[in-house]
């Protein structure tokens, strides 16, 4: 395939390019050249100007549906509701341009089928990662999140909660290092394991050859989890009150995730009054931090951290609002959130021999980022190559219309590839372990 005449932000840290063409070929990226002649053989999609990014990255994304409430003497639900209502949020998170989710805690087993149902060509979804369940002390937050948590105390414990993440399926280990604002019973300044539980939780995970993320709000168990080598800090609200500790987590390259929209949420939702008042106060901690830690150079990844989870482009809304550039915070959804995911052998920029999944916007996020959160602006959506999602979609007129641009620059047709692209096609979503 042959995307041509594209603006391209290609993520390496390069300005945008007009006038350039994308070579796809067996769903990876073969080239990204100036747009010259159509190669032999190929489909062409002419973008008309349009600007190609990443596929978006999620890496702090909960992915679960609330069902709904029937009313009184309504039906009641069926125990398989929710999964519907999982996929059709999965559909719509790629349909926004977001081509890969890491899940860092949801309920039940309800991700993992949702994975492997994506994987069998049941529906079209994001790349999804999943921590199975989010490996705890027993604390309340595992009374709050019923099916979310793997409570364990002790090392040898905490071991084994790591192996059977892994036994259930899990792209990499979630740790609660410390409690969350989210929870009334919770107090998140003591760190919530002790040093030596995180300590066997790390080296099991490295051990076997997976990532670890830490929640990490109160500073003693976020010292914790950066010193005993977490992969990627959750949250991390109150490090611009250790710079030293920014300073440590650039210098291993340790990620931070800020989840500006979780404390926007709790601020202004149905929240007891303490948690209001608090996420308040948290929200002015991470907007230090945010700039804190841009200042030191520690690598940070968009993470949404709130629902619906598709709607996972107003955090790089929120990041920029908070101190950073536009620039920035598109590296932050996809160079620096492959980074986070250990995926950037492979996602995350338009390089040749990275995976062709590609988001085509109408218009230019990097002069008005608000454009992402419009589904008329995504314009496509290609998954290894395929366009899988966009507007282009929703209208056969505009299909149409598209077809008559290729037709005019004497292009190959492309149409064939748009209408095959609404059907899933199994491995599409396949999720590197
Ligand atoms: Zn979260």
């Amino acid at each position: 395939m042959w995307l041509t005449n594209a603006r391209v932000f290609d993520a390496t840290g390069a300005a945008a390019r007009d006038g350039r063409a994308i070579l796809i070929e067996d769903g990876l990226i073969a080239a990204e050249d100036q747009a010259g002649a159509v190669p032999d053989g190929v489909d062409v999609i002419d973008l008309a100007g349009r600007t190609v990014l990443p596929g978006l990255i999620d890496a702090h994304a909960h992915v679960f549906a609330t069902p709904p409430t029937p009313d009184d003497g309504a039906e009641p639900l069926w125990p398989g509701l929710t999964a519907h209502f999982v996929a059709t949020g999965l559909r719509e998170a790629l349909r926004m341009g977001f081509t890969t989710l890491r899940d860092v805690g949801s309920y039940g087993d309800e991700v993992i089928t949702a994975r492997q149902a994506m994987r069998y060509g049941a529906f079209p979804g994001p790349r999804l990662l999943t921590c199975g369940r989010i490996v705890s002390a027993t604390a309340p937050g595992g009374r709050f999140f019923d099916g979310m948590y793997r409570e364990a105390d002790g090392p040898d414990e905490v071991r084994k909660a790591v192996r059977e993440q892994v036994r259930r399926g899990a792209d990499f280990v979630k740790v609660m290092s410390t409690g969350a604002r989210s929870v009334e019973l919770e107090d998140p300044h003591p760190a919530q394991l002790t040093g030596p539980e995180i300590a066997a939780l790390v080296d099991e995970a490295h051990r076997l050859g997976y990532r670890v993320a830490a929640h990490a709000e109160g500073l003693a168990g976020t010292e914790l989890a950066i010193r005993l080598g977490a992969d990627t800090i959750e949250h991390g609200m109150y490090l611009n009150q250790r710079p030293d500790l920014l300073d440590e987590m650039a210098a291993a390259g340790q990620v931070l995730v800020p989840t500006l929209s979780c404390y926007y949420g709790v601020a202004s939702g149905q929240w007891t009054a303490p948690l209001v008042r608090l996420a308040r106060h948290n929200l002015a901690e991470a907007s230090r931090t945010l700039l804190a830690a841009r200042a030191a150079g520690v690598p940070i990844a968009l993470g949404h951290d709130w629902q619906p989870f598709s709607d996972a482009a107003v955090e790089l809304i929120r990041l920029v609002e908070h101190g950073m550039t536009t620039h920035e915070a598109l590296l932050a959804a996809t160079a620096t959130g492959a980074r986070a995911l250990g995926l950037d052998d492979r996602l995350g920029t338009i390089q040749s021999g990275k995976v062709a999944d590609l988001t085509v916007v109408d218009g230019d996020p990097l002069t008005d980022p608000v454009l992402l959160r419009d589904r008329a602006q995504i314009w496509l959506v290609l998954q290894r190559g395929a366009p899988v999602a966009g507007a282009v979609f929703d209208n056969s007129a505009a299909i149409a219309a598209n077809a008559r641009t290729a037709a005019d620059s004497r292009s190959v047709t492309h149409t064939s590839a748009l209408s095959n692209a609404g059907r899933p096609r199994s491995g599409t979503t396949e999720t590197p372990g």
